[in-house]
């Protein structure tokens, strides 16, 4: 009978985790620490305005996750799984987004819905200045040219057609040309993850944000490049092994990301990192910090695999109560070993996050010239504003996630 009850809370207690959204990403817990703690690492001009609105920052660093509800090109901003294209440190992998999409486009002649691969990271083969695809070749400047021009950032959204002439023209190929045919260009690298790339694209916007002295767009682009600078500091958003699914680790992902800081963060992790310094060059800068993240993965893994051996499974679980609501998660015991045997891994990149997220904003608001922020510190809301941000609050109870999650 007792265990008949056990049995049965458990199938009631998991059915009010399934449905239990709250404490799913670097925790809110994670993005809202390191988005509110880098305000103090700015210098005095930047600091009126970032403190002014630090509770923005603190209550939005999660947001970027919720989107995820409603944009179906949002999730494949928040990792990459790196481990798909080489070897470390990927010497392969080009930096560039118009370079990774130069080597991974899928490039088809279309027919009403037949296509041929004309070229594609399958076919592609470069010798001297020519590139050669199936059975057809161009000049392989040409051929990036009309990657970058026309391709690269575009494709993101959706799939792309051309008419054959102006393909044609643009890489000057001789092709046959049949009525009824297009060019149909496809991608298949982004999802994987394209988390470095997004981060640069998206430093600019922050970089004009602040030259507009727009403070609506600069408090909207500092919050969500801290939730991506927070994302690619997490070993497990760089690899294809992101929960631990392909080493019998399921949930090692909130593990590491949710339940360690929620458990220590306040008690007995310490946050002063200096002040923001200026990066000389922000796309390695990004690199670095991905880089970083996955070199740590291995660690992760073999860190709980030693831990999960010794410890018995009776003792692995325990119930907490968080927003009156009962959940299971790690127990204290398991959330301590593995904090300790990965020698204090999560503080660290806690720090790391919260000093790249200051050093970003403050290369930012130096690049753009360093306006003055005082003025313009008291930022009001419009009504449709406010509704636009209730609705995204509610995103994830009314809607399906669309692209990866990380824990299942
Ligand atoms: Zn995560
Ligand atoms: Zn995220």
């Amino acid at each position: 009978m007792k265990k008949i009850t056990y049995i049965f809370s458990i199938f009631v207690l998991t059915v009010v985790l399934c449905a239990f959204n709250e404490n799913k990403y670097w925790g809110f817990y994670g993005h809202k620490k390191i988005n509110r703690m880098a305000v103090f690492t700015l210098p005095p001009e930047m600091m009126y305005f970032f403190k002014t609105n630090i509770e923005f920052l603190t209550d939005h660093g999660p947001d970027p996750d919720k989107r995820k509800y409603i944009d179906p090109h949002e999730a494949v901003k928040h990792y990459i799984d790196i481990d798909n294209w080489g070897m470390y440190p990927f010497p392969d992998l080009p930096r560039k987004w118009t370079g990774v999409m130069t080597k991974y486009v899928e490039i088809y002649v279309a027919n009403h819905g037949d296509k041929a691969l004309l070229f594609g990271p399958s076919v592609n083969e470069i010798r001297n200045d020519t590139l050669y695809g199936n059975n057809v070749n161009c000049i392989y400047s040409k051929y990036k040219d009309f990657i970058k021009q026309k391709v690269a950032l575009n494709i993101l959204k959706t799939d792309l057609d051309f008419e054959l002439d102006s393909f044609a023209l643009w890489l000057d190929m001789d092709l046959e040309i049949f009525e009824g045919q297009k060019i149909h260009i496809e991608e298949h690298f982004s999802q994987e993850g394209i988390v470095p790339y997004h981060l640069y694209q998206y430093y600019f916007a922050l970089v004009h944000a602040f030259e507009e002295r727009n403070p609506k767009k600069i408090l909207r682009r500092a919050n969500d490049i801290g939730h991506y600078v927070a994302d690619a500091s997490v070993p497990l958003h760089t690899t294809k092994n992101y929960n631990g699914q392909l080493t019998g680790q399921i949930g090692i992902h909130a593990f590491w990301e949710n339940r360690i800081p929620e458990l220590l963060g306040d008690s007995e992790f310490d946050y002063f990192v200096g002040k923001a310094e200026y990066v000389e060059n922000v796309r390695d800068f990004f690199w670095s910090i991905v880089l970083k993240s996955h070199s740590l993965k291995d660690k992760v893994l073999e860190a709980e695999k030693k831990v999960s051996s010794y410890i018995p499974d009776n003792e692995k679980y325990e119930f907490i109560e968080r927003n009156g609501i009962i959940t299971r998660v790690q127990s204290e015991k398991y959330t301590r070993a593995f904090n300790k045997e990965m020698n204090g891994m999560v503080e660290m990149r806690l720090r790391d996050a919260i000093k790249a997220l200051g050093d970003t904003w403050y290369t930012a608001w130096i690049d753009a010239g360093q306006p003055e922020l005082k003025n313009i510190s008291n930022i009001q809301w419009s009504k449709n504003e406010q509704e636009e941000m209730k609705k995204l609050n509610n995103a994830e109870n009314n809607g399906n996630l669309m692209g990866r999650d990380h824990w299942d």
